[in-house]
């Protein structure tokens, strides 16, 4: 960001009051097992406020911690392209027009991603910083099923694709420790998204928060859950493993902390990522060690 405009830029959280068609009994009525209330969007302004209302306020909260001019907004909540495209532009248009606007990074699902929609995303990326963020979570179709995902890999892999050929900046979400999956398993889904060479990626490690069914199923089955040394021995080799072009957004999530079952160590976000530098150090590591060439 540094390198394209010159300062760090702050991404503001925006629910651009859509729903999700896993929600809203088109694909499904519960949604994904982990995913939260708010559509995992637990940070964002209410959705009952316009986009320049939300922008002007959480730029106002953001400047007092960071000295910036250039602000992203974010359209995280839900799934940011589930509506007629003429609503889409008109919500994406009033984000652009905000004062210090430079871009838009939009949240969604790849079985979402319409024709008509990929149009309008190839229109704003000439205009504007934009990047579009795709929930993969894993390449395991039972993982997939059981976390209730709804949509298959093929159709994943076609979406990134057709996002790749107009240039549109791509950030892959993964989680870590899902239910059922080990080491190798998440070390496989890591490389798959490495090969696809996309411009970033997230990566979280799995929250169990307070009203989801992952909750219920967590106090059903207590799946086993990494511990903090475990998940940064994970991310240190995942790092090895990805390309160095790839740009990492995230190394762990943000749950909140009055709804977060498991696991607790998470909250302490500055040590989960001063404690993979250490290990990238002690290793003589980075990013791309042993990615493919
Ligand atoms: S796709 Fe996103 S918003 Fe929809 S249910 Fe899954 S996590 Fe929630």
């Amino acid at each position: 960001m540094k390198d394209f405009f010159g300062e760090k830029a702050i991404k503001l959280s925006i629910d651009g009051g859509f729903t999700c068609p896993n929600r809203d009994g088109t694909i499904g009525v519960r949604g994904c097992i982990f995913c939260s209330e708010r559509g995992s969007g637990d940070f964002n302004s209410e959705s009952c406020k316009s986009i320049s209302e939300q922008i002007n306020e959480q730029r106002e909260i953001m400047s007092r911690k960071w000295k910036s001019s250039t602000y992203i907004a974010y359209f995280q909540s839900y799934t940011n392209t589930y509506d007629t495209v003429e609503n889409l532009r008109k919500k994406f248009n009033e984000a652009l027009i905000c004062e210090n606007i430079k871009g838009i990074a939009i949240a969604t699902r790849p079985d979402c991603i319409s024709e008509e929609v990929l149009e309008l995303l190839a229109e704003l990326n000439e205009k504007t910083f934009l990047w579009v963020e795709l929930g993969l979570q894993t390449i395991n179709n039972s993982t997939a099923n059981l976390i209730r995902r709804g949509y298959s890999l093929d159709v994943f892999e076609k979406t990134a694709k057709m996002l790749k050929t107009k240039n549109i900046r791509t950030v892959i979400h993964l989680i870590m420790g899902l239910p059922g999956e080990d080491r190798e398993q998440m070390l496989k889904n890591i490389s798959y998204v490495s090969a696809l060479r996309p411009w970033g990626v997230k990566i979280h490690m799995l929250h169990i928060l307070q009203n989801t069914d992952l909750a219920k199923f967590y106090l059903n089955t207590h799946f086993n859950v990494m511990s903090h040394d475990e998940y940064v021995e994970l991310i240190c080799d995942s790092l090895e493993l990805l390309n160095e072009d790839i740009v990492i957004h995230r190394l762990t999530g943000d749950g909140k902390k009055s709804d977060l079952i498991e696991p607790r160590w998470t909250l302490n976000k500055l040590k989960v990522l001063s404690d993979i530098d250490k290990e990238l150090k002690k290793r003589n590591s980075l990013q791309g060690k042993y990615a493919p060439l």
